[in-house]
């Protein structure tokens, strides 16, 4: 079939590969570490995770520079792991989610901290907030195959050399497999859907010339930095 015109496709670079992961879908969960829900004095920690989705061409690769966002005074890093998904999954079980997981990379969800509250406050919808150009960073994916599934280890975020964030996989409300579980209800996942894990404590906002680099136990890092307004 032809189309009238080229969409770029987007994809993410795999460890030891030449071959990209093809992005069909970025999810994200929205709290899913008790320390950061205290931080945010949003929610509760015994409610269920709520999912969100970032659009699939707002993802930004290793080493690039992220343009300040237009419409922001409080433009925010949320360091977190990302699940690569490499097989379809609908209604899986906790015990079996983990085989539809193809990776696991870094990655920090970019927020609009200030739009984001503003949506709290309202009842209106994240997307403003969240699901804006350039805002999901995805590092270099490891494959589970050839190095294990990311389930403990430390998560860390570096804000121009300085530690920001600092938490463990296991401090994680809904584990990778109870994520994939419950989301699995909500949606059929295929193979190329991306999923963000939530953040630990320690969020904050992010200036012009700031680097960040995250580093995830087991993981290949992430860097990037933020350049000015486009
Ligand atoms: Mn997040």
């Amino acid at each position: 079939m032809a189309f009238i015109f080229d969409v770029m496709p987007t994809g993410v670079a795999i460890k030891g590969s030449e071959q990209r992961f093809p992005v069909r879908r970025i999810y994200c969960v929205g709290r899913n570490y008790l320390e950061h829900i205290h931080e945010m004095k949003e929610g509760d920690e015994r409610d269920r995770p709520f999912f969100f989705q970032k659009p699939t061409d707002a993802i930004v690769a290793q080493g690039a520079v992220v343009p300040y966002p237009p419409f922001t005074d409080d433009f925010q890093f949320e360091a977190e792991l990302v699940i690569a998904i490499g097989a379809q999954a609908k209604n899986v079980l906790v015990g079996q989610a983990l085989d539809a997981v193809y990776g696991y990379a870094a990655g920090v969800d970019l927020t609009r901290r200030d739009r984001q509250r503003e949506s709290f406050r309202e009842g209106k919808p994240w997307e403003v907030g969240k699901s804006f150009d350039h805002s999901a960073v995805v590092g270099v994916i490891s494959p589970a195959a050839e190095h294990g599934h990311a389930l403990k280890g430390a998560i860390t975020l570096e804000l121009n050399g300085e530690q920001r964030q600092h938490g463990r996989l296991e401090q994680m409300i809904w584990n990778p497999a109870e994520i994939i579980a419950q989301l699995s209800q909500q949606y059929v996942l295929h193979p190329g859907d991306l999923i963000m894990t939530g953040t630990p404590a320690g969020v904050g906002p992010l200036a012009p010339g700031d680097r960040v680099q995250v580093f995830i136990d087991g993981l290949g890092p992430l860097q990037f930095s933020i350049g000015p307004e486009e």
